[in-house]
């Protein structure tokens, strides 16, 4: 618990996050996305004036989900466990090498959950998170980061440019059994 403590403020630091945010040691990305998720679908009821955990889904009001047409399979995934639908989701444009257009992106309101992506897996891209993330706080959206192994740019002098805007978002999510070569399986997921 105390090394767990420790860790959260490194990564902090690493990452330049809130100081209100705190992390969850999990298996992976794909469970920190889950997570990051998880509390994205409770908070994004919440502002509609849903309690989720005690009404559940059923009769609940929409909510949107937006991500870019390159997002990792396990993003899906979440999405379905989590009971949202892979069909209701809103794909966003992207380019050659899979970043979000940003004029592609649908108007956001409060009802919408944002993913967004450090680090393709094909190309290595990153979406414009500092521009991006503006927009969508100013609607009110959730934005989640996948940031499996990309977020680590954020502790290199030569890449962080990459991640510049990742404080903005409201969750993040990535893997120390990638960049980090720590042994499987190791996941984190941050949350303001
Ligand atoms: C690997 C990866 C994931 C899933 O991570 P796991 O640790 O395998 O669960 C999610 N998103 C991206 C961008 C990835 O590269």
């Amino acid at each position: 618990s105390k090394l767990e403590s420790v860790v959260e403020m490194w990564l902090k630091q690493i990452f330049n996050l809130p100081n209100e945010s705190v992390a969850g040691f999990v298996s992976g990305s794909s469970m920190a996305i889950l997570c990051g998720l998880a509390a994205a679908r409770f908070r994004t009821f919440q502002k509609l004036g849903w309690d989720i955990n005690a009404k559940g889904l059923i009769n609940a009001p929409k909510i949107r989900i937006v991500i870019g047409k390159h997002a990792h399979g396990t993003v899906l995934k979440a999405i379905a466990l989590l009971g949202l639908g892979k069909d209701n989701i809103e794909w966003v444009d992207v380019d050659e090498q899979g970043r979000i257009i940003p004029d592609k992106i649908p108007q956001l309101d409060k009802s919408s959950i944002l993913i967004l992506q450090a680090g393709e897996v094909n190309s290595g891209a990153f979406d414009a998170f500092d521009e991006i993330c503006d927009k969508a706080r100013k609607a009110g959206t959730w934005i989640h980061i996948d940031g499996a192994f990309g977020l680590w740019a954020a502790a290199s002098e030569k890449l962080k440019h990459l991640t510049k805007g990742i404080e903005k978002a409201d969750s993040w999510s990535v893997d120390g059994h990638k960049t980090l070569n720590t042994s499987y399986d190791s996941g984190i997921v941050l949350c303001r």
